[in-house]
């Protein structure tokens, strides 16, 4: 047993946690304060090989693994997850389902842009209608000659927006399967296909600077040959997606709970009541080291549920519990850590009040904590 990093991996997290630090942090708030999608961050994340960390150097990638964007995300998140969340939908839902499930030709046309940070891609499951229930998809696709024709809508898609967004896959019901369940399928969709429209961006509590819409479909027309692996695999590829997913997800919000731990640290040090700094109170100094406890716990689920992935082994509990518990550990240090800040956790101009805004989030998307718990009891035979 070993929990140290590589030297890669450990390289890697220092270089993005100094990325983090002074190419992230000095502009985010300004985007996060104007809603605005930080292009310039994105394109510097590209360069760095960010997008194409867990893929093979054949299609564009760095050659690494799923971990070693599990780590980015970490850093990332320990300054701002607007960026993080950017980068883990275009990663593990935007490229992921095109490395796993795409033909020769879909992956030679879109995993090169896709790996560099050029162009995005969103994944398009949840549905205004439907969310947990993914089975309870409504988007229909019809084939018509050798074109799909796709009706229906999908709600809150990340990084479906963007002007360097290029396509979503969007799961749709594609007929009736022998026990009369639905067939899913999934579909790719570029930007700009005629009948496929982009809602503007929601107003959001948090993840201000990441960018999230409402897509409609109507007689949305593309190729037969859009049809992202097997028809009828929808489901399937969407479970797989949403397992690896939850691991990513722990770590960005892994990343948040360090991120309050340091600004805590930090304002304890410096703030003055009663005539000593705050952090000589055990009152506080307890809530910190209980929030680098959580912190350290969480961490400690995700690596199992990476290492248990990339061993080739099950892993579909470990990523639960592991996003289970980093999310509700990112929502308890965003609490605590506001209320070391006293007044001015309440302010926006401090990191942690922009954590606390973008924590709530964690225990609700790739599956809320309900889900998380289903999954996990399911898995014990329940
Ligand atoms: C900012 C943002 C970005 C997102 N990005 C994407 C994206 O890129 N792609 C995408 O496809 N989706 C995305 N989502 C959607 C997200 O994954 C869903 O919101 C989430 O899965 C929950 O679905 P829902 O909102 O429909 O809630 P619902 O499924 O309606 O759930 C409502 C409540 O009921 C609970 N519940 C539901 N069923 C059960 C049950 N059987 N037992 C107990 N409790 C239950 C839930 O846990 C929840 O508390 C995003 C959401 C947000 C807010």
């Amino acid at each position: 047993m070993d929990f140290r990093l590589s030297e890669e991996h450990e390289a890697l997290r220092e270089s993005v946690r100094d990325f983090a630090r002074e190419a992230v942090a000095p502009v985010i708030a300004e985007h996060y304060e104007r809603h605005t999608f930080p292009y310039e961050i994105v394109r510097q994340m590209g360069k760095m090989g960010l997008f194409g960390l867990p893929f093979p150097e054949e299609h564009g990638g760095m050659g690494g693994d799923y971990f070693a964007l599990c780590l980015a995300l970490e850093e990332l998140a320990r300054i701002d997850s607007s960026v993080a969340i950017t980068l883990e939908a275009a990663v593990s839902l935007g490229a992921m389902p095109i490395y796993r499930f795409g033909t020769d030709e879909q992956q030679a046309r879109w995993l090169p842009k896709l790996l560099s940070g050029e162009a995005l891609a969103g994944f398009g499951l949840t549905e205004p209608g439907t969310g947990s229930d993914a089975g309870g998809t409504q988007t229909r696709a019809v084939l018509d000659g050798d074109e799909w024709v796709i009706n229906g809508s999908k709600a809150f898609i990340t990084n479906s927006g963007t002007d360097i967004t290029a396509l979503v896959t969007v799961t749709a019901v594609t007929g009736t399967n022998p026990d009369g369940s639905k067939e899913l399928s999934t579909i790719i969709v570029p930007s700009g296909t005629p009948g496929f429209t982009v809602a503007p961006g929601y107003s959001k509590v948090g993840w201000n600077a990441s960018d999230t819409h409402e897509l409609t479909f109507d007689d949305c027309r593309v190729p037969a040959g859009n049809l992202l692996g097997e028809r009828g695999r929808g489901f399937a590829q969407f479970l797989r997606i949403l397992d690896e997913g939850r691991i990513a997800i722990a770590a960005l919000a892994v990343g948040l709970a360090q991120g309050c731990v340091d600004e805590s640290l930090r304002y304890a040090k410096e703030r003055q009541a009663f005539g000593r700094p705050i952090g000589n109170y055990q009152a506080i100094q307890f809530k910190i080291a209980d929030m680098e406890l959580k912190a350290h716990t969480a961490r400690l689920a995700y690596y199992d549920a990476a290492a248990r992935m990339l061993a080739g082994e099950p892993f579909k509990r470990q990523a639960a519990i592991a996003k289970l518990h980093a999310s509700t550990v990112a929502v308890d240090n965003a609490r605590e850590a506001t209320q070391i800040h006293g007044g001015y956790g309440f302010m926006n101009e401090y990191p942690v009040a922009r954590f606390w805004r973008d924590a709530k989030i964690l225990e609700i998307g790739e599956g809320t904590s309900e889900v998380q718990r289903m999954i996990i009891a399911r898995d014990l035979g329940l």
